[in-house]
Parts: C-alpha cells; structure tokens; sequence
C-alpha cells in the first residue's frame, strides 16, 4: 500500500493528528504563486535590498510624476539601436517597457552595455542577435496594479524612478548561448566593479535586471 500512504499528509494541530487526503489535481487550489515561484521572487527580493540602499528608499513616481520629469528632461528617451538594442513596448499586459525612458545616466549605462556586448559579439564573429529591453521606467500605479495581479514585483523599485532597466533573455538561453554569456559576462565584470547591481531574474521573467550605482564614478569598460 505505499501509494495510499503517501497520498495521505498528516499534521498536528493543536496537538490533533489530522490526515488530509490529497485527491489530485481536481481538486487541488492552485495558488496564484507557486512555492517555487515565490521563492526564487524572495531571492530577488533580498538582492535587489542594496539598491534601496544607494537610492535612500527614494519612492516609486506616480504618472503625473513621471510625465514632469520626462518634460524637464530628468527622464530621457530611449530609442532602438540598429543591430544592438530592441525595446520591446508594452501591449497592456505584464510585460514590455512602460515608458522608454531612463535618466541620462541610465541611458549612458544601456548604451555602453550595448556598445561593449556588439564589439565582443562582432569580435567572434557571431550572429548580429540584438539586446532585448523589456522594462524600464515603470510608475507607482502599474506596480501596483502587477502586485494586485498577483504578479511578483516588489512594493518598491529602481524601475520607478528611471534607475533601472530588464534584459530579456530568453531567446538567447535558449537558442544562442554564445550570446548569452557575453552578456552575463559584461554585466557580470560591471557588478564586481561596482558599477550596477545585477540580479538573475531568468527564474521569474526570463531577464536580467540591472541598477545603476549612483556612487560608481570610474570608467564602464
Ligand atoms: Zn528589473
């Protein structure tokens, strides 16, 4: 009989032993989050604390905020980049870049990242595959509005003040690897350098986020 005991889960509850019966899928809830999912976002969480840190737990804008911001230039626009840099626009949904704008030294930070994975792609003669940029500025009504969604995002985020910005990955992890570690490798040698925080995202939404240090003053590259 292993198959029956197995299914059958027991747990004490106020010192009462109480079996309960998993009958399958039928009748399982499914959680909005998966264990598995929710772990990997507390992992995020805990990476992303450093940022919180440089920024002194400057809040995420409004859209209102974020329109000023963008008309007294302190947001800058952020365009494709032929061959380099594609932004992929958000349709509504969950995913794709907001606003495609950053502050200029964010901006600066993506375009050298650009720059410095095409000059190591061309270096090995690699296919022209391009930078994928699905999030960038994001405002304090969207966080919101993914957190009701049951969506893992933080409550608060260098994504809400231009900070920040997501590589997406996930053609090249699974089509183009040799792509994908010049990629890991340049931000990679920025994060030892101090330059960003980087965190591994791949588990959540199959990108790369990357924060700016505002401290960091020395040469990218
Ligand atoms: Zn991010």
């Amino acid at each position: 009989m292993p198959a029956l005991t197995k299914a059958v889960a027991l747990t004490k509850t106020k010192g009462v032993f109480i079996a309960r019966v998993h009958t399958g899928p039928r009748h399982a809830q499914k959680p909005a989050i998966s264990a598995a999912r929710k772990s990997a976002f507390q992992k995020i969480l805990a990476k992303a604390r450093v940022e919180r840190a440089w920024y002194q737990d400057r809040q995420m804008m409004a859209s209102q905020a974020i329109q000023n911001a963008i008309s007294k230039r302190q947001l800058v626009k952020v365009d494709d980049v032929a061959g380099l840099v594609r932004i992929v626009h958000s349709t509504g949904g969950p995913s794709g870049v907001q606003y495609p704008y950053l502050t200029p030294e964010s901006r600066g930070l993506l375009l050298g990242i650009a720059r410095e994975f095409g000059i190591r792609r061309d270096a090995l003669k690699l296919g022209k595959f391009f930078l994928s940029i699905t999030s960038m500025t994001r405002d304090a009504e969207r966080q919101e509005a993914l957190r009701n969604e049951g969506y893992p995002a933080a409550r608060q985020s260098t994504h809400g003040f231009g900070e920040a910005f997501d590589i997406n990955v996930k053609f090249f992890r699974r089509n183009r690897h040799p792509h994908y570690r010049i990629i890991l490798d340049v931000l990679a040698e920025l994060h030892r350098k101090g330059a960003i925080n980087f965190i591994d995202e791949t588990a959540i939404n199959g990108a790369l986020h990357v924060a700016r240090n505002p401290n960091y003053k020395g040469p990218l590259f």
